[in-house]
């Protein structure tokens, strides 16, 4: 191989081994429009067996690993006898092959005399040490190498621990780095070349403990689960569902090498060891800690590996700290009497305890120990911030009481980890918080006094430079009456101050927004306030159209769930732009409604405008593809299929990272501003009558088959009205035409007492009632 010179822009990647892994972060790549080769070994008949079948398992999984399935397009199949050649202009390979060292140092030696020289090579091994990896390889190949560990599912787990060894290039890392972020969207963080890197050993570790202290304290599987899930600001999944879905032999083999490699105490129980030898391993086998009984929930009694109904646990201590702020539930949950306090204390203790020990071993410094187990395991917060939270004399207090001696890196903190913008360095030092380029985070924002406007619902924030950003506070980001009046507030501030433009977005991990506030809706429907509620809807329309007709840019920038009102508010956005995980839909037909904040006007408008070019395309098909979206209330599974069914246009943009929304929004409003003018006011044709016969006849069949129910028919017929423009010749509209037949739709449905009912179960069960 020639002298390594420089690191070039990743175009190209190789993926070798398609099994869980690499198939998983092959889909990831090329749903990032990056062309990818995946290798694995050549098969007896088909010599491309197994990389076809890892291509299928990715096509197949459930949650889905391609954003699009179309992207495997941009995966090139083969074998590593006969294709090893379709590598060499691969700008990086990955290999994520069996965990053994002897393949994989023999699959590099291949590698070596094969790959262009500017060729970054790196591993996914989750425990092997890259000394052992890069035995017998030259200068130049190590200075190219590195360890990449993304986690199970590699699209959904926004972490990628990177191990680079004290050859690797540094550019070779900040190439990989930059990929890693901005293209494949992940959260990096650099581990030390050490056994499990930071969130498997610290993650497993705190599992390992759960389990046996459920048994010291005796408490059952349910109880656990409890208490370690959204309680310390963790998943829903907590423990043992987590464990389900991960696999107890994956679990077992893990703490298995974790063991033989650092030499710890990883022993699981022996009943957990039995679960695997009978099969019993999670979620995959139907049955591990959990099982699932004609759709009910089972829960193991790990005494006599039986299993019954799953039990709640219903205390009015733990409701009392349900809607605490993280910080404040987590030292109150220590404090609670009994056996959950004392299990929750000694599990705190001995975790903490250990990732105070074992920190500067495997970390580079504490923020990274933090994110690896905010990303990797979904905490809300990572172990140093709970430290924190507790109090760290109350920390050193849990540790006498357990006979666990104080840790050195404890003995260096000055009263918290983190303080002013700065953290704990592993030196005793505190130094200032790394600044991550290109992220904006709210919460410091408004830590630094940057607030412009503040409601209870909204608030408007200042993110320099001349753009505001409109920040909805509500529970599941819904919106109501108080969200609207800060938009119109908000709107005017942006006007009146000369600011540039106007971003919509916020922080939620989970929704941008669940639509409008249906239990206002409810309540003063049931009032039979009508004249209010002809209102607020009429506020709702606009504020949709003052988003497109302001005299500044607006830009929306929403993420995860995006429904009704919410996906309204992104279709009227001058430009969106949007984190690849996207689940829009008009969904309000579920809740016997139809979207009345411009939702319905919009896709008639963007679908007939599409069509507007080609003078024999048949103007009904865009009301039919209105029609069946709405209809249907169809949700996108990604960014990618939005744009497919029409909710992103060309000029909106997709973030694979949702750390850079804000500021990937932000310049998006500086990009338009200089020469922005609102669009012209545009006139819509509709087809009337005879769109309208069409479509009736549509919905009258579906109910004739036995397909949908009266009440179905009923808001159909009202979403078939509104997108025909009402009865009539074809003609010429304005887009206040449609928003007023939208209104008056909205307001019949509401009136009814099935729509009524859908509501109300909805917001009881979060589910939609088809009545
Ligand atoms: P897997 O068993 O699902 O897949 C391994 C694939 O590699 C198989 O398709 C196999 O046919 C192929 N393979 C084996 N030897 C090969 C060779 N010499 N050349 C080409 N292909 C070969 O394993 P996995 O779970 O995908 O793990 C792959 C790597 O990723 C391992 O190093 C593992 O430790 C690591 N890892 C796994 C997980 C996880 O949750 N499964 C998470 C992080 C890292």
């Amino acid at each position: 191989m020639t002298e390594y010179k420089e690191v070039p822009m990743i175009k190209k990647v190789g993926v070798v081994g398609a099994g869980t892994m690499g198939s998983g972060i092959a889909a990831l790549v090329a749903s990032a429009g990056i062309p990818v080769v995946l290798l694995d070994i050549p098969g007896k008949e088909d010599r491309n067996e197994y990389a076809k079948r890892g291509l299928e398992r990715a096509l197949k999984a459930r949650p889905a690993a391609f954003m699009d399935p179309e992207r495997a397009r941009y995966v090139e199949i083969g074998n590593t006898e006969d294709d090893l050649e379709k590598l060499r202009d691969c700008d990086w390979v990955v290999e994520a092959i069996v965990e053994k060292p002897e393949p994989k140092q023999a699959l590099y030696a291949r590698l070596e005399s094969l790959l262009k020289p500017t060729a970054i090579v790196s591993s996914n091994t989750s425990g092997i040490p890259m000394r052992v990896l890069l035995e017998g390889r030259s200068e130049g190949f190590r200075r190219r190498f590195l360890g990449t560990h993304f986690f199970n599912p590699p699209r959904y787990l926004h972490l990628l621990e990177l191990i680079p060894t004290p050859e690797t290039d540094p550019k070779v890392l900040e190439e990989i780095r930059r990929f890693g972020e901005r293209i494949l969207g992940k959260g990096t963080v650099l581990a030390k070349d050490s056994p499990g890197f930071i969130a498997n050993r610290l993650g497993v570790y705190g599992m390992v403990q759960a389990v046996r202290l459920m048994e010291k304290h005796g408490l059952t599987i349910d109880e656990v689960d409890a208490l370690t899930g959204p309680l310390l600001g963790r998943p829903n999944s907590a423990t043992f569902r987590t464990a389900d879905l991960t696999g107890l032999d994956v679990l077992k083999l893990v703490t298995e090498e974790l063991a033989q490699a650092t030499g710890e105490d990883f022993a699981l129980p022996e009943w957990v060891h039995r679960l695997v030898e009978e099969g019993r391993l999670g979620e995959k086998a139907g049955a591990g800690f959990y099982k699932r009984v004609n759709g009910e929930i089972y829960t193991l009694d790990y005494r006599t590996l039986d299993y019954a109904p799953r039990t709640k646990l219903e205390l009015p201590e733990l409701r009392a700290l349900r809607d605490l702020p993280l910080r404040e539930r987590l030292a109150k949950a220590l404090d609670l009497p009994g056996k959950y306090g004392a299990f929750l204390r000694e599990l705190f203790a001995r975790t903490a305890h250990y990732t105070l020990e074992k920190a500067p071993e495997i970390a580079y410094d504490l923020v990274s120990v933090d994110q690896a187990l905010e990303w990797g395991f979904g905490w809300e917060e990572g172990p140093f911030k709970n430290m924190d939270a507790v109090g760290l004399s109350r920390v050193e207090a849990l540790f006498a009481e357990y006979g666990l001696e104080v840790p050195e890196l404890l003995g260096k903190a000055q009263g918290t980890f983190y303080k002013d913008g700065a953290y704990l360095g592993f030196d005793g030092a505190y130094h200032p918080l790394p600044k991550r380029e290109g992220v904006i985070s709210l919460k410091a924002l408004k830590s630094e006094g940057k607030t412009l406007l503040e409601g209870k619902e909204a608030a408007l924030l200042d993110l320099g430079d001349g753009v505001a950003l409109l920040e909805f506070r509500t529970k599941m980001n819904a919106i109501g009456e108080g969200v609207i009046r800060m938009l119109q507030k908000s709107l005017e501030f942006v006007e009146e101050k000369g600011y540039l433009g106007l971003v919509i977005g916020n922080e939620d991990p989970r929704a941008f927004s669940a639509g409008a506030n249906l239990a206002l809706i409810l309540s003063l429907a049931q009032e039979g306030d009508w004249d209010e509620l002809a209102l607020a809807v009429r506020q709702f329309q606009k504020a949709s159209m003052s988003l497109r007709y302001s005299p500044f840019p607006v830009v929306v920038a929403p993420f995860g769930l995006t429904l009704g009102g919410g996906a309204e508010f992104t279709l009227h956005a001058d430009r969106v732009q949007t984190h690849a995980e996207l689940y829009m839909g008009l969904v309000e037909a579920g809740v016997g409604l139809l979207p009345a904040g411009g939702g319905t006007k919009e896709m008639l408008l963007r679908f007939t405008q599409e069509l507007a070019p080609y003078e024999e395309a048949d103007p009904f098909e865009a009301v039919k593809r209105a029609f069946q979206l709405i209809a249907m209330a169809r949700t996108s599974t990604s960014a990618l299929e939005a744009r497919k069914m029409g909710f992103l246009r060309d000029g909106d943009r997709i973030s694979m990272n949702r750390d850079f929304l804000i500021a990937d929004a932000k310049r998006r409003v500086l990009e338009l501003a200089p020469d922005y003018r609102p669009p012209l006011p545009p006139r819509i044709r509709v087809l009337g009558s005879e769109a309208l016969g069409n479509l009736r006849y549509a919905v009258w069949s579906f109910r004739e088959a036995g397909e949908i129910t009266d009440h179905d028919m009923k808001i159909g017929l009202e979403i078939a009205y509104v997108l025909s423009g009402g009865e009539g010749p074809a003609r010429e509209v304005s887009e206040w035409d449609l928003l007023d037949l939208e209104r008056e739709a909205f307001l019949k449905l509401l009136g009814t007492r099935k729509t009524q009912e859908r509501i109300a179960y909805t917001l009881k069960t979060g589910k939609p009632l088809r009545n």
